[in-house]
């Protein structure tokens, strides 16, 4: 009975491998057209000066408009993007149309603001990648100083002496380099101290429970003191609510970023945000 029982079970769990496995490639397929077939779009997230109430950039962050499926997040898409190699065009893609952009946008006359652009591991590390960002920026007409990268911990930490020359060439092309999700990335600090570093954005985790955790409130105190040490801006992501925003601000935090403000939007909707809030924010968000 019991080795019936033992035949049963594997059976179930045999099929559901397998369906997990035939679902796995279907998406694989799709994801490879996807690109060819343009379902990929970019929502747009501001990020807001603190002090002044300016928009200090706007984040670009790729969405898949699956025909069947609507809307599907990066955290779903973006793992097996990078494991099948997709990532690289897709990420040039993501790069071209984030700055063509923001160029239109500064073309139409507002107020200029930094595209930021989040950047996977696989494409960082390929050997074109600097020239692959130069030519983004040149087929755009985008100048340089308007667009900013966003790395991980463990991109900045692996292979120290190639990552270091990189960044050094990004910066020299012009371009702001930040740190994505500080504090998460089980690394040393000492990359801050060799590494041409403009901004650190504080992980959302850390956001998440202030104003009511002693240890979490610390933690951000710290990061941003750190970053003032060392003439770095720093970014709060995940601001939800208003004692968020008041603590950052009264903590002098550079810049939040959050739904607070606004969440990720399609580019015609970011851009009528932008006209409908621009020069209001002391107003909608302060308490003089
Ligand atoms: P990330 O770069 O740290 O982006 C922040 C994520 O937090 C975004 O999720 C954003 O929608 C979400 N978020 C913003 N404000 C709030 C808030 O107040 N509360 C909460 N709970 N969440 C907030 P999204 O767009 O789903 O992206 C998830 C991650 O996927 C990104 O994290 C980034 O690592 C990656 N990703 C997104 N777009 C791209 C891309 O174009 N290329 C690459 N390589 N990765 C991307
Ligand atoms: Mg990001
Ligand atoms: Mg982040
Ligand atoms: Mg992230």
């Amino acid at each position: 009975k019991a080795k019936g029982e033992g035949r049963n079970t594997f059976r179930i769990y045999d099929s559901s491998l397998h369906a997990m496995s035939t679902e796995r490639l279907r998406l694989e397929v799709n994801l490879r057209r996807a690109l060819e077939r343009g379902e990929f779009t970019i929502y747009y997230q501001p990020r807001i000066g603190l002090t002044g109430g300016t928009i200090a950039a706007m984040e670009a962050l790729v969405r898949w408009q699956h025909p069947e499926s609507g809307l599907v997040s990066p955290a779903e898409f973006i793992p097996l993007a990078e494991e099948i190699g997709l990532i690289v065009p897709l990420g040039e893609w993501i790069l071209e149309t984030a700055c063509r952009q923001n160029k239109r946008w500064q073309d139409d006359g507002m107020d200029p603001f930094r595209i930021s652009v989040n950047i996977s591991a696989v494409q960082f590390h390929r050997d074109e990648f600097v020239k692959v960002v130069q030519r983004a920026l040149q087929e755009a007409s985008l100048e340089p100083q308007w667009l900013e990268l966003e790395l991980t911990e463990s991109i900045v930490m692996n292979n120290a002496a190639k990552t270091i020359m990189k960044l050094r060439e990004l910066k020299e092309a012009g371009v702001h380099i930040s740190i994505d999700d500080f504090g998460t990335g089980f690394s040393s600090l000492s990359y801050l101290k060799y590494f041409p570093i403009d901004t650190l954005k504080i992980d959302r985790s850390f956001l998440q429970d202030v104003p009511d955790s002693p240890k979490d409130i610390a933690i951000i105190k710290t990061i941003i003191a750190l970053a003032r040490r060392l003439h770095l801006n720093v970014v709060a992501e995940g601001v939800e609510s208003r004692e968020q925003f008041l603590f950052l601000a009264a903590r002098k935090c550079s810049e939040g970023q959050g739904y607070f403000f606004s969440r990720p939007m399609p580019a015609s909707e970011a851009e009528q945000w932008i006209r409908d809030s621009s020069a209001e924010w002391c107003s909608k968000f302060y308490i003089p």
